[in-house]
């Protein structure tokens, strides 16, 4: 692969968000003072510092989003008005567009390219599209045979509580935090513990909307010192949870014992089909961006190609050109497609699935290798042949820029392999053939399927998984019905 070199560093956005917590309106440390550091992937150095919640922070955030939704600042405003604030919202985030995607590039280790145009750009996005269905919010009248009127309204839950993963910080955070608002909701919202930089900014600019206090909390933490606080406190009225299917599952009992309704977009491991009459080149384009995109860190990514017979050795040697020459390197570099892992852990849980495949018997393609760059947590974008679906790599999720690739002989066998697994988030069809897109699309498991594409995503389409990929739909009108109850009022009329 091309190594990009190192640009000069930029500094990181001034926020009042250095080290302290986004509570009532309010910058503030945490109730006992404790701070992590957060670690610049590209360099592995320490480049800030965030206040680690306690319990108590959680309590304090959770009754500030409760007085807020009670008395009825945001949750009572008319949805026109609310929907203002969102677009301002949307407005701002494009104007500090800058500073938004060199914190997530920081944080993550995102090329700094795409996280201008495809983080902060989906971000804004979602407030807009959300800003207008907050108009839309209507319930309807219904004939009955009742001697009385009877509609229903749309009515906000409450507290939400919006708990983000490390991959995509910024766009995840909007995702819950835009939806939840539009229809009235207030939120304490806990980002994922590597990266929570983006999170503290978009609390600022939601409040230089006009967003009022209490409405949005930012708490900083760990997961398993303040989640289950979060998830069970009798004063939170949802729970909207995007990350690991493991930590998904837990999440979603115990916000069922305590009857809460709970979204869970969780883990994926999709399977990218390419058929023998599909355009090869497009094809190949699609393939590749579809595992190496955010560092293989993506839960709709495709690590998973499964090759029609006839075209596999071709595949093969073209991908081994291809991937070798994905430009790898410094984040801030213009011309770097993929940066390193966003962490150690995870730079490591990747290497452990290579060295496993490769003792199994796994052909290793190319990469296959830890990269030594400016210090920080790369891996070689990789591509491994000759392993079957019972091997590790190929079922479970790895999340970096790893790509399994596997022959098949029939369509019937292809939607067997890509369904053998327990994930259903997303999957792709790469064919020339009309019949056979809609044929194999309705039947694979896969909330979203991209024919002769990958990861097209926008705020009007719905997205989210099936199986052990979680419930719940994100994005489009089916958003906004999570975060609100239908009410009915029957209104004698005589
Ligand atoms: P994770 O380990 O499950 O963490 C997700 C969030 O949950 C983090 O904020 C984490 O906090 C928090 N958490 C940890 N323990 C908790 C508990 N007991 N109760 C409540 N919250 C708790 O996931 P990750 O490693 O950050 O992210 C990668 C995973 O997310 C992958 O499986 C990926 O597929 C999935 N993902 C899914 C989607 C989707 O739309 N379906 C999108 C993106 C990512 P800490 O960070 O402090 O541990």
């Amino acid at each position: 692969m091309t190594i990009q070199e190192s640009q000069a560093p930029s500094d990181l956005p001034a926020t009042a968000a250095r080290g302290q917590l986004f509570i009532n309106g309010e910058w503030r440390p945490s109730a006992d003072g404790a701070t992590t550091a957060v670690i610049n992937p590209g360099t592995g150095e320490q480049v800030e510092t965030v206040a680690a919640a306690t319990t108590q922070d959680i309590d304090a955030a959770v009754a500030a989003a409760k007085a807020a939704f009670e008395d009825g600042r945001w949750s009572r405003l008319s949805g026109r008005e609310r929907s203002r604030v969102l677009n301002k919202a949307s407005a701002l985030m494009r104007e500090r567009s800058e500073e938004l995607a060199l914190a997530e590039s920081t944080d993550v280790g995102k090329p700094i390219t795409f996280a201008r145009v495809v983080d902060v750009a989906t971000a804004a996005d979602q407030y807009e599209y959300v800003a207008a269905l907050a108009q839309q919010l209507d319930g309807s009248v219904r004939e009955t045979p009742l001697k009385a009127h009877a509609y229903t309204k749309k009515e906000a839950l409450g507290v939400v509580a919006a708990i983000t993963p490390f991959n995509f910080p910024l766009i995840l955070s909007s995702t819950k935090i835009a939806a939840a608002l539009a229809a009235g909701n207030s939120v304490v919202h806990k980002p994922a513990s590597d990266t929570p930089l983006s999170a503290l900014l978009m609390a600022e600019i939601l409040t230089e909307a006009g967003v009022p206090a209490g409405v949005i909390n930012v708490v900083t933490g760990s997961g398993g010192a303040l989640g289950d606080h979060l998830v069970a406190h009798p004063d939170v009225n949802k729970v909207a949870f995007t990350g690991s299917t493991e930590i998904g599952r837990h999440v979603a009992a115990l916000a069922g014992q305590h009857l809460r309704p709970v979204t869970a977009e969780l883990g994926g491991n999709a399977a990218n089909i390419v058929f023998a009459d599909a355009d090869l080149e497009k094809a190949i384009g699609t393939v590749i961006s579809a595992f190496v995109f955010n560092s293989g860190q993506f839960c709709m990514g495709g690590p998973r190609l499964l090759v029609e017979r006839p075209i596999y050795d071709t595949i093969l040697g073209i991908l081994k050109d291809a991937v070798a020459g994905v430009p790898v390197g410094d984040p801030t570099n213009p011309e770097t497609v993929m940066g390193p892992l966003a962490s150690r852990k995870q730079l490591e849980k990747v290497a452990g699935y290579v060295e496993a495949a490769r003792a199994a018997g796994g052909q290793i393609i190319t990469g296959g290798e830890e990269l030594n760059i400016n210090g920080g947590f790369f891996y070689a974008p990789t591509v491994i042949a000759g392993l079957d679906n019972s091997s590790p790599a190929v079922r479970e999720e790895i999340f970096g820029p790893v790509l399994t690739v596997q022959p098949f002989d029939t369509e019937e066998e292809a939607i067997e392999m890509a369904n053998s697994t327990p994930y259903g988030l997303a999957s792709g069809v790469q064919t020339s053939s009309i019949s056979r897109a809609h044929r194999v699309s309705s039947r694979l498991e896969a909330g979203i399927v991209w024919v002769n594409s990958w990861a097209l995503l926008d705020p009007a389409v719905p997205f989210g998984g099936v199986k052990d990929s979680g419930w719940g739909r994100e994005y489009g009108p089916e958003a906004l019905e999570s975060y609100t109850r239908t009410k009915s009022v029957i209104i004698a009329t005589d």
